[in-house]
């Protein structure tokens, strides 16, 4: 288990609770917006898992929640017993993943150690591989998007929109992408995020889309979702 980052408090990473976010190293993707560049190769871990247990221990009372972020938490071995033991304190756990690894989704959800999902969408198809910086298994990325939309759990579907990478049309073919998984079932909750600036982000030199680009894009995602936000 490779726990590569520990923010101690958050009120925006679980919905309406007080949590804590634990990043874990590694990723599959290379997202050329990613703020977390510094973690995608499995750096030295920051702390050991005992010593985070011990942390959330001592926070019982004052967290609600403890968010699961990366990387992509799904490529550790040790997720689900992590998962389980966060479990047994009493916590609500919630993941964060890029949707590439269905089978741990599900075995995560059917074994009750994942209340909330947020699950990344990158991008139109066409424009999948271009946006997530690797080769992806579109077919994994839906298996994912329809054991969502079968409401095993509760989760929402976000993406980072980026000047550079979407435009109308492209959140358009993304919506009408994502609809096609499950004729007929709209989408929970699909935020758009726009992409933010920083030291630690893989590429220089992109923008975030302007305000009515974002609200081209919220009212494109509302036809295919029952709730859709700017967020961030
Ligand atoms: S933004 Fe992309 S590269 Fe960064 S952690 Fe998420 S999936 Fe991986």
């Amino acid at each position: 288990m490779r726990i590569s980052g520990l923010q101690k408090m958050t009120l925006l990473d679980y919905p309406g609770k007080i949590a804590c976010t634990v990043f874990l190293g590694g990723c599959n993707f290379r997202c050329p917006f990613c703020h977390n560049g510094e973690i995608l190769d499995a750096p030295e871990a920051i702390m050991t898992e005992q010593e985070l247990l011990e942390f959330l221990s001592k926070r019982k009372g004052l967290l609600d929640a403890v968010c699961i972020s990366g990387g992509e938490p799904t490529l550790q071995p040790g997720l689900a017993l992590l998962l389980e033991r966060i479990k047994q304190m009493g916590y609500l756990t919630k993941l964060d993943t890029n949707g590439s690894r269905p089978e741990v989704l599900k075995d995560l959800v059917s074994r009750n150690l994942v209340d909330y999902v947020a699950m990344d969408i990158k991008n139109a198809p066409l424009s999948y591989a271009q946006t997530a910086g690797a080769d992806v298994a579109l077919e994994r990325i839906e298996e994912s998007i329809r054991y969502l939309l079968e409401d095993h759990v509760d989760y929402e579907l976000r993406t980072t929109v980026v000047a550079q990478l979407h435009d109308s049309e492209a959140v358009k073919l993304m919506g009408e992408w994502v609809a096609s998984v499950m004729p007929g079932k709209k989408v929970k909750r699909w935020f758009v995020q726009p992409f933010t600036d920083r030291d630690t982000v893989l590429f220089a030199g992109l923008s975030r889309p302007d305000d009515t680009q974002l609200s081209e894009f919220v009212a494109c995602l509302s036809l295919f979702s029952i709730h859709s936000a700017v967020r961030g």
